[in-house]
């Protein structure tokens, strides 16, 4: 477990930088922890080198240490231990009087914010070190490239166009930084967001095509397979979406953070249309407490379910509208409510009369028993209706009942 892998002078690769005071030093956990994020394998070795590198002195006078040790962190999707190291960072003086070490703690809290689905405050930290002339130019293309997926989350695509325009994308691009990839990501983005799927795929293609010739083959540090997947499925090239979700799905689980294998079953979903798949992915990322991309998990289930006329859409559909909103994701919002609406409206359509009747009556406040003498049926009788009932309008049972509109 110990195992501590020999200094590389090749130093840095991706996801690792230089910072003025970076320059090596024996036995760094780090360097370890760098190894295993990049290959991909290993996530419990790889946290704990990285949380070692972080309690270690020697490291702790090396910005580009706790970097690569809050790189991995985030990269394992453990949001808590993440946001608990920077809380710790924040309080101390000693990064931030070494050069480049605030920035780095304000990006990573910015993305975990983001993960965490926390909009403001990432877009705000993000945007002021975009436009920070006084960082390093890796840094800020880093910045610049998040900040482009909290708009596009967000379905700011004209926004996210005009930040990629005016920090001159296609020079930066053409300069080959550290985090050429991510900025190929940001690209490809806003190309879906206007409908230019040829031209996302090759970018998010393009992207892949850079890490895995670099050495790096864990979907949770670039995830670039499952806007390639979607971007595939508009062109009408399944088997392009087939061969590259099933690729994600097995790097994801050799990592195996629970954000990761839940991104991946939610993209195989789309491909297989599949709900278990897409059932485990939403209990995935719920579990793992990364929110991003929850709701559009729920919805894409919600929608499916719904259009079955089933009701297990409605709870999915009220907690994406909850998780939507909460992240500031509007047209999630307006999404859930529509097709919530829809739900109900089918549901009302589909009573018969002495439902109607038998459901008006249990509303009044009467008992199965009043019910049943005032129809004359039988309490089984009225049960049936009942349980009925609360299946087509999705309800658990009397509790429910206040919140139901009958249309008669
Ligand atoms: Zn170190």
């Amino acid at each position: 477990m110990d195992t501590v892998i020999a200094l590389n002078p090749a130093l840095p690769a991706f996801p690792a930088m230089r910072f003025a005071s970076g320059e090596s030093h024996a036995t760094c956990h780090a360097v370890t922890a760098l190894a295993l994020v990049r290959a991909g394998a290993d996530r419990p070795a790889a946290i704990h080198h990285a949380e070692s590198a972080l309690d270690d002195p020697g490291c702790a006078a090396h910005v580009s240490c706790t970097w690569t040790s809050l790189v991995t962190l985030l990269a394992a999707a453990a949001p808590h231990a993440l946001d608990a190291r920077l809380h710790e960072l924040e309080r101390s003086s000693q990064l931030a009087a070494r050069a480049g070490g605030e920035t780095v703690v304000e990006l990573l809290r910015a993305r975990c914010d983001f993960l965490l689905g926390q909009q403001d405050r990432a877009r705000a930290v993000l945007t002021r070190v975009v436009h920070d002339r006084a960082t390093a130019l890796d840094l800020r293309c880093l910045a610049l490239a998040w900040l482009t997926h909290v708009l596009v989350a967000a379905r700011q695509h004209t926004a996210a166009r005009h930040l990629l325009e005016t920090n001159d994308i296609e020079r930066l691009l053409a300069r080959r930084t550290t985090y050429r990839p991510l900025l190929l990501m940001a690209r490809g983005a806003v190309h879906t967001g206007a409908g230019r799927f040829a031209r996302g795929l090759e970018d998010f293609q393009e992207a892949g095509r850079g890490l895995t010739e670099a050495g790096v083959h864990n979907p949770a540090l670039v995830t670039w397979r499952p806007p390639a997947v979607k971007a595939a499925l508009r062109l009408g090239n399944r088997a392009l979406a087939a061969e590259l979700a099933t690729e994600e799905l097995a790097a994801a689980r050799r990592w195996g953070s629970p954000h990761a294998v839940g991104t991946a079953l939610h993209t195989r979903s789309l491909v297989t249309g599949d709900n278990a798949e897409l059932e485990d992915s939403i209990s995935l990322m719920e579990l793992g407490g990364t929110h991003f991309l929850l709701p559009e998990a729920l919805l894409e289930l919600g929608g499916r379910l719904a259009a079955e006329g089933s009701a297990a859409a409605r709870p999915r559909l009220e907690r994406a509208a909850e998780v939507a909103a909460l992240m500031g994701h509007h047209h999630q919002v307006h999404e859930a409510q529509r097709l919530l609406a829809t739900l109900s409206r089918a549901a009302e359509v589909r009573l018969s009369d002495q439902e109607t009747r038998v459901l008006s009556l249990a509303q009044s406040g009467c008992t199965n028993k009043q019910i049943a003498a005032k129809l004359c049926l039988t309490v089984r009788g009225v049960e049936f209706h009942l349980s009925s009932c609360y299946r087509k309008l999705g309800l658990s049972g009397r509790r429910d009942l206040a919140a139901v509109r009958i249309a008669t």
